[in-house]
């Protein structure tokens, strides 16, 4: 097993232990995978995330063929599909967050009610169409709602963010999380003051040269 093999699956476990002790997350829901290679690395299905272990993670291929004991979760066709049609994407984190799933479940985009919706890659939080858990309509319609965007909701499930490493595919699950509940606060006294749209090309623009270095865009 190479370095990089043992660091993704310690930081696949990492990732869901996160989510769980945020709250963005419960049980054995939700999951996560990254890019090893030509193949991919997922979370096993079924295993809640107090249990999981670095040898729990299942390697699989876009066919999801995998070896070893564990099996893949339910999704991998969704997390196969996004890594391997998005080369700059690297790591999936999908989880079914109370805020984000409470306005998915009422088929409620996130409207750029606030500038950090625009981590999303657009200005609004799209909602990608119902499917069966595990079907591959149900990957079909995330990667097509995903198009050149980092992160969506998943009518009556939850939501799903990519990232360049697995910390980044987080950081944009928890900001989605934070938004969908400003959304939902704002809904209960009147409902947001929009940002228009040359307000949100702005905030683009302006996250496009923030931080170290320049981020490349979608
Ligand atoms: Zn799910």
């Amino acid at each position: 097993m190479t370095m990089n093999e043992e660091t993704l699956r310690q930081g696949l476990v990492t990732v869901m232990r996160e989510m769980d002790a945020s709250g963005l997350n419960h049980g054995t829901a939700g999951n996560a995978s990254a890019r090893l290679g030509e193949h991919f690395l997922v979370t096993p299905s079924g295993i809640p995330a107090g249990q999981l272990t670095p040898d729990s993670i299942v390697e699989i291929d876009l066919s999801g063929k995998y070896e070893g004991s564990f099996r893949p979760t339910s999704e991998w066709r969704m997390h196969a599909g996004l890594l391997a049609g998005r080369p700059d994407v690297n790591a999936v984190v999908h989880c079914h967050s109370q805020y984000a799933t409470t306005l998915a479940c009422a088929n409620k985009p996130i409207p750029p009610l606030h500038y950090m919706t625009a981590v999303s890659g657009g200005a609004e939080i799209l909602v990608a169409p119902y499917a069966l858990f595990g079907s591959a309509e149900l990957a079909d319609a995330v990667i097509a709602t995903l198009k050149g965007r980092r992160a969506c909701l998943m009518a009556n499930h939850g939501q799903i963010a990519l990232g360049r490493s697995l910390p980044e595919a987080l950081m944009i699950a928890r900001e989605v999380e934070v938004q969908a509940s400003f959304y939902y606060g704002t809904l209960a006294i009147g409902g947001p003051t929009l940002l228009s749209s040359e307000q949100m090309e702005a905030v683009v623009g302006a996250f496009l040269s923030y931080g170290q270095k320049p981020v490349k865009p979608d």
